[in-house]
């Protein structure tokens, strides 16, 4: 059983699973306003290129509910994020394309004990990323703007199909059912493209 914590270990999450699905790279301006704003309020502080993990939504235990909040970027977000609210470290977020399956969150900014030596398959979004430091991209790791060309995209199905999680119906309550049942949903109405808060 692998636990999610936050950075303050008052919110934890165990999974029935202990298995990566897969991981990626992402540039987009969500990921990083998300974990910047988290930084802001006292978090971790993000990696310029996020990596993401994808773990089955399915969870065994919580810790911490009451200490736990949802948040959204904006009034139209499709993304939904679990904080812990005394460290602002992020647990876990949702996305209407995860279906209820997987959930993803984002080693850096929380701590699990789950084996993070699984290799990302594919750098997303990088017609976002406004950095020039582009080391963490490696040869084997597929490079993605905004899946606006048809023959990378199918390279990144061929790569993802085989790696994506089936749905089956939680052993525990899915990370969906999670976000139902903590405060929130709190929209932060984050201006995009901006980088301090107030
Ligand atoms: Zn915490
Ligand atoms: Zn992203």
């Amino acid at each position: 059983m692998s636990v999610i914590s936050c950075n303050c270990e008052k919110s934890q999450i165990y999974l029935n699973e202990n298995i990566i699905y897969y991981s990626l790279l992402c540039g987009c301006e969500d990921c990083r306003q998300a974990g910047e704003w988290g930084h802001f309020k006292g978090g971790p502080e993000p990696e310029k290129l996020q990596k993401l993990i994808y773990v089955r939504s399915d969870i065994k235990k919580i810790v911490g509910k009451q200490n736990m909040h949802a948040y959204q970027l904006r009034r139209d977000a499709r993304s939904t994020r679990i904080y812990c609210k005394k460290c602002y470290s992020i647990i876990g977020i949702d996305h209407p394309n995860y279906k209820d399956t997987v959930f993803m969150l984002i080693p850096q900014l929380c701590k699990t004990d789950l084996d993070l030596s699984i290799k990302p398959v594919a750098a997303i979004f990088m017609n976002d990323y406004p950095y020039k430091d582009l080391s963490m991209i490696t040869d084997d790791i597929l490079y993605l703007n905004d899946f606006e060309n048809d023959e990378k995209n199918k390279k990144f199905d061929a790569l993802m199909s085989p790696l994506r999680a089936k749905y089956q119906k939680p052993k525990g309550i899915s990370f969906r059912d999670l976000i139902k049942d903590v405060e929130g949903i709190t929209v932060l109405n984050l201006k995009k493209g901006v980088k301090t808060f107030n």
